[in-house]
């Protein structure tokens, strides 16, 4: 770039604060001490880097360092009153703005993994002031809202904090997607479809649009609508088929191989099925060529096992599963394998899985899927210990969906009536009801998204960042 072109004062440097005033990233610390004479705008791809070989502390610094430029070079877009009225109507305040929400994004993986999540709030408060813009407001309530969520697990905090935004009106889709996470249920259909409608309609990723309109067909699978339900994902998978390959990412495909995945179970369509498995088999290859985190590498596994068990074979998934706990350890993954395991009539390597299931690490969407395990067990072996594991299991989560109680109470009065002789009706009627279930319930919580992995999932150096609904 040639400098000389530019007047002084567009230089970040005419910006900075003296070296005793705070710095401008919002540590706390005197600007000396702090960002001076460290800022750039590579810090950002250094500060990558060390974050994916787990140096935080060194992360956090070079977050900081970009922070810094970044703000110092908005300010010097924007101190001049006619280049600032010129700045806010403009397209470059959105990009700013949304530059600035993934460095904020960045900056609070690193807090929370060098376990200074605390700190976190004091940041976030000072930046609030930056920019003067509604947009740059709703980041930082979504900010605050995930910092809640994720470091305080606590969904009524993240809730009020979400509720603060007027939601009917609102079309940022990070907002929305909080909100249908934290929201206290029951929320009426028509409005969860309403704010699902508007989150397809707002974003630009076709990964998200895909994902959303999934996330669709679930609410209508629910209800018992099959028909409505299946016309859905088959326009999102036709849709996203129709995609040119430049609008392809690997976070799209890994959806739509589990959306292909979902559908096929539906269904019970192999074709579909098969796809899945190819497209999953590709992105790891790719995956581990690239050498992407082995969270990522531990998701696409754990989509290869799934597509495995559906198509039944089973040895295979289980090798898939396995795989992904090398490379990820996960309670959710462990729940799956005992799954296949049962397929295999492998009964007591299933029990000694689930029998080490940490619950604690669980969500309630996994909780049921556990819970939904020990219950296949149990008709299995139909033995009474094994039928009260499956009572307790099902009894943990928290359910708010009104089909979901009315089905587990139904399932539990099932198990009661088990007895060892049992066979033919109740056992292939619960068998049955249990299979529809347990294709749903990865998907049912939320918007698909496990919370405790968003901070795991973060940041990869290929700039694929995933936000809430990834
Ligand atoms: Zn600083």
């Amino acid at each position: 770039m040639e400098k000389k072109k530019y007047p002084p004062q567009m230089y970040p440097k005419y910006y900075e604060p003296s070296n005793d005033a705070p710095c401008v990233c919002g540590s706390g610390r005197k600007f000396k001490n702090c960002c001076a004479k460290k800022y750039c705008s590579e810090a950002l791809r250094q500060s990558s880097s060390f974050y994916n070989s787990g140096l935080y502390e060194k992360a956090l610094k070079h977050t900081r360092y970009h922070l810094t430029w970044y703000i110092l070079c908005v300010k010097a877009h924007t101190t001049n009153p006619l280049a600032a009225a010129f700045f806010k109507t403009s397209e470059m305040l959105k990009v700013d703005i949304e530059a600035l929400s993934e460095i904020l994004e960045q900056i609070h993986h690193c807090y929370y993994k060098t376990g200074r999540s605390k700190e976190f709030p004091q940041v976030i408060s000072h930046l609030s002031s930056i920019i003067d813009d509604p947009r740059w407001e709703l980041k930082i309530i979504y900010s605050q809202a995930l910092w809640y969520l994720v470091d305080k697990d606590d969904d009524a905090s993240a809730y009020q904090k979400i509720a603060s935004v007027d939601i009917d009106t609102c079309t940022d889709h990070n907002i929305l997607a909080l909100y249908i996470h934290v929201v206290p249920q029951p929320v009426q259909f028509s409005r969860i479809i309403n704010i699902i409608d508007r989150l397809i309609c707002h974003t630009d990723s076709p990964a998200e649009k895909l994902q959303y309109t999934v996330l669709k067909g679930i609410k209508y699978f629910e209800l018992s609508l099959q028909s409505e339900a299946e016309e859905i994902m088959t326009m999102a998978i036709s849709d996203y088929r129709k995609l040119p390959e430049e609008k392809h990412s690997e976070y799209g495909d890994l959806q739509f191989a589990s959306a292909l995945g979902l559908y096929g179970d539906l269904r019970s369509d192999n074709t579909a099925l098969k796809e899945s498995l190819l497209i999953t088999e590709r992105l790891i290859e790719a995956s581990i060529n690239k050498n992407h985190s082995s969270v990522h590498l531990g998701d696409l596994l754990r989509t290869k096992g799934n597509a495995l068990q559906s198509l039944k074979r089973t040895k295979d998934s289980i090798a898939a599963y396995e795989a992904s706990l090398r490379v990820n350890p996960s309670e959710i993954i462990k729940v799956f394998l005992a799954r296949s395991m049962l397929q295999e009539n492998n009964i007591i390597a299933a029990k000694n899985t689930l029998t080490t299931v940490d619950i604690q690490q669980m969500d309630n969407g996994e909780l049921l899927d556990l819970g939904l395990s020990w219950a296949f067990l149990a008709v299995l072996t139909r033995r009474k210990d094994d039928v009260q594991q499956a009572i307790n299991a099902l009894k943990r989560p928290t359910l708010h969906s009104p089909v979901w109680i009315k089905q587990r109470d139904k399932w539990l009065i099932d198990l009661l009536e088990i007895k060892p002789e049992s066979d033919g009706g109740i056992i292939s009627r619960l068998l049955s009801s249990l299979s529809k279930y347990a294709i749903l319930t990865p998907n049912i919580f939320g918007v698909g998204i496990n919370v405790n992995r968003i901070i795991d999932d973060a940041i990869s150096a290929q700039g694929e960042r995933p936000h809430l609904g990834k």
